[in-house]
């Protein structure tokens, strides 16, 4: 006998973030979820009295819902099918996966010159930024249980009307000749000094001066999503510190690799590297 699956009735939670809660599944039945549904994007959606797995197959599962909630970040190179799977909680394997079309993007190819020093490494700077790579890995899979969807619509980080983007999201990089991974955030180009406030509210997990990224802020802000703030002149806050989008975190500046002054913003899901330009209010 074919087995019934339970009505889905899944309605979304309307967070008054990102109001594109409209985003509909390739089956007609799909839940409907809020967010940006292409490479660099994320999304979101309610899931109380469910568990939500992101899944290529029922081996090949990773949970994604805390708290009644759901948030999954598309890296770079995300294919075009997202497949989510929906169990009831408490339910006895009661599951069932849609499908979800994720926008594929270009993307440009950026040429960069630095300093030598930052394209060959000695063994003891190699040492280092290994040893800095993985702090930095370490904190972007923390993740406090935050209830709130702040980071849907990021603040500014600063006034950005006034100043020029000189890198954008996904671009392939060439410095100084040599092909090197493709650029993961985004570049806003702007005077040493420029205060830059948090993007979202949420809690300082990295302060510190690393050899690629400079004077580096970490915040994170729940449900796997970290915000990364390099290059800076000079940070104004701690490691453990509770920040808001009034909090200046530090300022602009060109530490460590780069080529001139300007702020790099990160976005992250997990270890998903994403787009900010597609969140900024
Ligand atoms: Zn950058």
């Amino acid at each position: 006998m074919k087995r019934i699956l339970p009505v889905f009735v899944f309605s979304l939670l309307f967070f008054g973030a990102h109001a594109d809660c409209d985003i509909a599944g390739i089956a007609p039945d799909a839940p409907k979820l809020c967010g940006v549904a292409t490479q660099g994007g994320m999304l979101y959606g309610e899931a109380k009295g469910w568990e939500v797995y992101k899944a290529d197959s029922v081996k090949n599962k990773e949970k994604i819902s805390s708290g009644g909630v759901f948030v999954i970040g598309f890296g770079r190179d995300a294919p075009k099918t997202l497949k989510l799977m929906f169990c009831k909680e408490g339910g006895n394997g009661d599951c069932k996966t849609y499908a979800y079309n994720i926008r594929q993007r270009e993307y440009q190819e950026q040429s960069v010159s630095v300093p030598d020093k930052f394209i060959k490494y000695s063994d003891d700077v190699q040492k280092r930024i290994d040893k800095e790579n993985a702090s930095i890995k370490s904190a972007r899979g923390k993740s406090a249980d935050d209830a709130s969807l702040d980071f849907m619509n990021l603040n500014p980080p600063l006034d950005m009307a006034n100043y020029e983007i000189s890198g954008v999201f996904g671009s392939r990089r060439i410095f100084n000749g040599i092909p090197k991974s493709p650029h993961n955030g985004l570049d806003i180009a702007a005077p040493s000094g420029t205060p830059v406030r948090s993007v979202a509210s949420g809690q300082v997990v990295v302060a510190a001066d690393m050899y690629l990224t400079g004077k580096t802020v970490f915040v994170s802000h729940g449900h796997g999503i970290t915000s990364a703030y390099f290059h800076l002149s000079q940070l104004d806050v701690r490691s453990g510190a509770r920040v808001t989008p009034d909090t200046v975190i530090g300022r602009v500046g060109a530490t460590g690799r780069a080529s001139g002054p300007h702020l790099h913003l990160g976005l992250y899901w997990l270890q998903t590297a994403m787009d900010p330009a597609l969140f900024i209010k």
